[in-house]
């Protein structure tokens, strides 16, 4: 799937490094591949990339994560009104997003 990307500099994406473990959980969840491991901490890469889809901040064990949930389907629905195509954030969930 292509890299999507959102409005940027709009995302509510938080990580306190100071937190961090360095588990790797929020690497795996990731849907959009936004963190990366730097000097064996997690590193936000690009955050413009992030759907705030919330599953890093819901499965980090150190509360390292924060992000308002929800805005990128907001943001899908009004896009795919626009477009007058079905919504899709990009989290592959069409049973229950959106
Ligand atoms: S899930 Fe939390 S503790 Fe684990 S690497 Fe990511 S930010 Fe660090
Ligand atoms: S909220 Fe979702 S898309 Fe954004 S960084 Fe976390 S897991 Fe990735």
């Amino acid at each position: 799937m292509p890299q999507l990307k959102y409005l940027p500099n709009v995302s509510t994406l938080q990580l306190d490094r100071g937190k961090c473990n360095g588990c790797g959980i929020c690497l795996q969840v990731c849907p959009h591949a936004v963190f990366v491991f730097e000097a064996k901490k997690a590193a936000i890469t690009d955050r413009d990339a992030c759907m705030e889809c919330g599953a890093c901040a819901g499965n980090c064990p150190q509360g390292a994560l924060s992000v308002r949930a929800g805005v990128g389907c907001a943001y899908a629905i009004i896009l795919a009104r626009l477009r007058g195509t079905e919504p899709d954030c990009g989290c592959g969930d069409s049973q229950t997003c959106c």
